[in-house]
Order: C-alpha cells, then structure tokens, then sequence
C-alpha cells in the first residue's frame, strides 16, 4: 500500500490513510487516499462549513437576491467578497452582504424577532430586490429557531417578496460538501416547478455547477448562444432567482461542477426526465468536446464545430507560446474539489506542465480517484492536508508553482514558491478557448515574474550582490528555448483585452444569428 507518512504527522497516526503516491502502474483501487470523513483530532484542516458550502459556494452567486446569515456576525466574515462570482446585475451579490448579527442574548431567549426585523429591514434598505436567501448558522440551528416559519410570515405580510431558506449549519457533514449537497435539494424541493417559464427555443437548457467566477458564464453563455441555444438558468453563477425555479422545462441539464451541484441534476432527472450532460469549460479539448456533445444532443453539431474551428485558430497560435515556456515546470495541483480533475491531465497536455501533487479538501474519493489516475507517476496525492503537510510537501516536491486557495496560497508565498489563486482566479476568466490563454499567462507570470529572484535576497546582509542587474519575465523564460523557437512568427503572447466582460456583455444580435427573434430578448 503506497501510503505516505508526513515527518509532521506521525503523531496523528490516522493521518497515513489521507495520502498516497501514485506508483507505476498503480492500482488505483488499493491506492485511494481516504476521503470525505470528519476532520480528525488533533489536525487543523483548511476545510469550509457545510454553512459556508451553502451560502458561500452555491448560494451567494445568485445575483437578484439579499443573502441574509440568520447567525453571529463571525459566520458571515468568511463569506464577504472572498469569491469573485461576478453578475450583469453591477454584481448586486458581491457588493452587500447581509447578517442578523445574533448576540448572547439571543442564544438565551431566541433570536426569531430578530430575524423577522432583520429580513423587512433589508427589504427596505433595497426596495428593487425582491428575493432572499436565508442561511441558518451552528448558532441559529442549536437554539432552534424556525426559520421557515418566520419566512413565511413575512411572505404573507409583504406580497410580492419570495424567500428561500437553506437550513444547512456548519456542523452538518464534515466539510462544505455537505453544504453544496444539502442546498441542492432544498433548491429543488422547495422551489423548482415554481415559476413556469416562456421557452424560445427548440434547444433549451440549464448550465447547472457553474459560478461565474471572473465571468466563466458569460463566456459559456455566450458559446451556447452562439449555438442558438436558450440558456433556461444558471445554477447559480449569474442566475436569476425566478429562472431558476423554472429549471423544470429545460431539454438538457448541462452539468459543469459535478462535486458541488450534480445531486440538483439527478433529481431532475428522476422527477422531471430531464438527462444530464456532464461537460468541461476548461482546456481546448475538453471544452470543444463538450460543445460537440450538446451540439450532438441536440443536432446541431455544425454549428459547434464552427465555434470551435475559429476560436482554435484565433487562440491556440496563443496557448502554444506559452506552452514552449512552461514545459517542464512542476505544479502542485490543490483546490477544493473537482477542478483537480478537470485541470489535471489537460494543464499537461496543452500547457506542458508536469503535476506532481493533488490534492483536495473536500472532494470525495471519486474525485480523488479521477485526479489521480490524470496525474503524473509519482504524484503525491492528499486528502484534506493540514498546514505543516502542505508546507512540507512544498519542501519535497520544490514545485514551480501551486494552485490553491488564498489561504494555503499565503503561506505558499511565504516559502517562495509562487501561487495562483484555484478558487478566484487572478485575471480570469479561465472557461472557454481565450480564458485558458489567460491561465496560461497567469501561470506563465506567477513562475517567471522576476519578484521571485528578489525575494531570494538575503536583505539582512550588508552586501547583496547587485551584478546580476534586471532581468525581465522574457529573458527568464527564453533562455532555455531555441531561437526558432524564441523567435517563431507563427506562436505569440496573449493578445486579448485586459477585461473580457466590456466585450462579451455589448454583443447584439448580429452576433447571433441562430438565436430566434424571441430569444433576441434574453440579451441583456
Ligand atoms: S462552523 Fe458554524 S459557527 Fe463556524 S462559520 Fe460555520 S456556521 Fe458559523
């Protein structure tokens, strides 16, 4: 059993079964780390809440809604514009966030008033909002407050709002996972067959497990829309309250995050008939497959080999260049969850980059399973690491770079190695055929910014050693390549627009020419 033992842990012999290395030919049946348990003693995880899972991940995406924390102000902190799920509404979502501030006193005598107070206070603070989520917290679950109760008390008193409640507090399940999936069938349970929709196309579909991270939705959108195709709702990136309680009349569910949102697909599929097409933004490959399977499903397959045909010939000329200088270059590959397998086989195959560890802090063992088998021989593969394991891998593997959160990535920067930010992205988006050229210049950056040679610097000398002068990311990164290859007319750096959204957001309906008149009305 190829497990591995961190030097750091083996005072938490437990910690053994979480990691393993990918040996030659691995049986991936005998080398799973295990996964999705609780936390255990002794470790400090960098796990989220199932409440954060909820609210943060699924929830607060959606754009025409007040997010109300029914919790201690604490809860809420994690979860204030830490994620850049952008909207066409002026990101209404990201500008406020919302909390009943539950106090002491409450715990002792109930906190239902000071929610009730809370939720028309906020209706009125914002009298164009007519939608809310309310997201129970550890503390309103353990005194009981019945928040549906007092949703639809104000429901009745305030016509024309409409709440949602997710009664999903921190304790529940040992990660946000449990989040993502409690929030999934509350959604669908509570709300979806709600809202009865206007349907303006033979090809209709919901684009579910998609946040809209930089403007990752937009971009798909805009493919879909290319294709003629009614995008129903987006769960929950860029999405409408309403349309998504109308999700029940789409043709198709495309599913993007299966970790976070497949649950939603698969009970629309049992109640409504609805089939699930699991399908992939990120990559040329993957992303021109997907397109090619819902043009599939649909008929309409010419149409998605066009879109592919020219964007490969506007961008791959982009990518390649990149890929020359980022060959070689060793990556540890730690987000949360699925983004482990969607990039870990293509970031090398069209980026050249080698993964030399994945891991993830609340995927499941399929998610592992699937991360490893795209990973390198001889990958380091870790279940919900601890700080001192992350650090101590770093020390080992001595990776070119790493892709995780802001917190690890932190930490990451403090031992000079550079970090690209897997959740929120740097300068994304990073979905569809240029997006992927913007990662490959955010990786292309992050390993050859010359910052890196400064930070090196013993500063605590009197002499530090000047002769080496200015060096800039191009002679770092060219003077290992040919001088073909350095030199090619054919490659050449990223060429797009420092903000992609301006663009994407101002196209008319000439630029769609397979939309029906009545989907014209969609464009916003
Ligand atoms: S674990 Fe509980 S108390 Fe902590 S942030 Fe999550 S909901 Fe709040």
């Amino acid at each position: 059993m190829p497990y591995h033992e961190f030097d750091c842990s083996t005072c938490i012999p437990e910690r053994k079964k979480h990691a393993v290395i990918k040996g030659p030919g691995e049986n991936l049946t005998d080398a799973l780390p295990a996964g999705y348990l609780s936390t255990i003693p002794g470790t400090i995880s960098e796990r989220g809440c199932a409440y954060c899972g909820a609210k943060h991940v699924i929830g607060t995406p959606m754009k025409d809604v007040i997010h109300l924390s029914h919790g201690p102000i604490g809860c809420t902190y994690d979860t204030w514009q830490t994620k850049r799920y952008l909207s066409d509404n002026d990101n209404f979502q990201l500008k406020y966030t919302f909390a009943t501030d539950m106090k002491e006193k409450h715990i002792v005598f109930g906190a239902g008033n000071l929610l009730k107070k809370n939720i028309i206070e906020a209706f009125q603070a914002f009298p164009n909002i007519k939608r809310m989520s309310i997201y129970q917290t550890c503390a309103s679950a353990l005194i009981g407050d019945d928040i549906n109760a007092v949703a639809e008390e104000v429901m009745e008193e305030l016509p024309g709002v409409d709440i949602f409640v997710c009664n999903s507090p921190g304790f529940r399940g040992p990660s946000q996972s449990g989040g993502h999936h409690t929030i999934c069938i509350v959604w669908f349970n509570d709300k979806v067959g709600t809202v009865e929709p206007e349907i303006t196309s033979d090809y209709v579909i919901n684009y579910v497990g998609e946040y809209n991270i930089q403007g990752d939705q937009e971009v798909m959108q805009d493919y879909f829309r290319r294709m003629g195709i009614q995008v129903l709702s987006t769960f929950t990136g860029n999405g409408s309250y309403d349309e998504l309680r109308s999700m029940h009349r789409a043709h198709l569910n495309v599913l993007e995050c299966a970790r976070s949102s497949e649950y939603l697909c698969n009970e629309l599929r049992v109640k409504y008939g609805i089939p699930r097409l699991d399908i992939d933004g990120f990559g040329f490959e993957p992303l021109s497959d997907s397109l090619r399977k819902i043009g599939l499903f649909f008929g309409i397959q010419d149409r998605a080999e066009q879109i592919i045909e020219e964007e490969t010939a506007r961008w791959k000329p982009e990518l390649d260049w990149y890929k020359e200088r980022l060959t070689g270059k060793k990556v540890c590959l730690w987000p949360g969850g699925s983004k482990l397998w969607h990039w870990a086989h293509v970031i090398h195959a069209e980026m050249g980059v080698e993964v030399v560890s994945v891991y993830t802090k609340f995927g499941h063992q399929g998610d592992m399973e699937k991360g490893i088998a795209r990973a390198e021989e001889g990958a380091l593969a870790i279940d919900d690491p601890n700080e001192l394991e992350s650090l101590e891998a770093m020390y080992k593997l001595k990776p070119d770079c790493i892709f995780t959160g802001k917190r690890p990535g932190e930490f990451a920067k403090k031992v000079c190695v550079p970090y690209l930010n897997a959740h929120g992205y740097h300068n994304g988006p990073w979905k569809g055929f240029e997006g992927w050229v913007r990662f490959a210049r955010d990786i292309y950056n992050a390993i050859y910014s010359p910052v890196h040679q400064l930070a090196m610097v013993d500063i605590s000398q009197d002499q530090v050693p000047m002769e080496g002068g200015f060096v800039t990311r191009r002679m770092l990164s060219d003077t290992r390549l040919s001088e073909e290859v350095a030199q090619s007319p054919e490659l050449r750096e990223y060429t797009g627009k420092y903000d992609v959204m301006p663009a994407l957001r101002s196209k008319t309906k000439e630029d769609y020419p397979y939309l029906n008149p009545e989907q014209q009305t969609e464009l916003v």
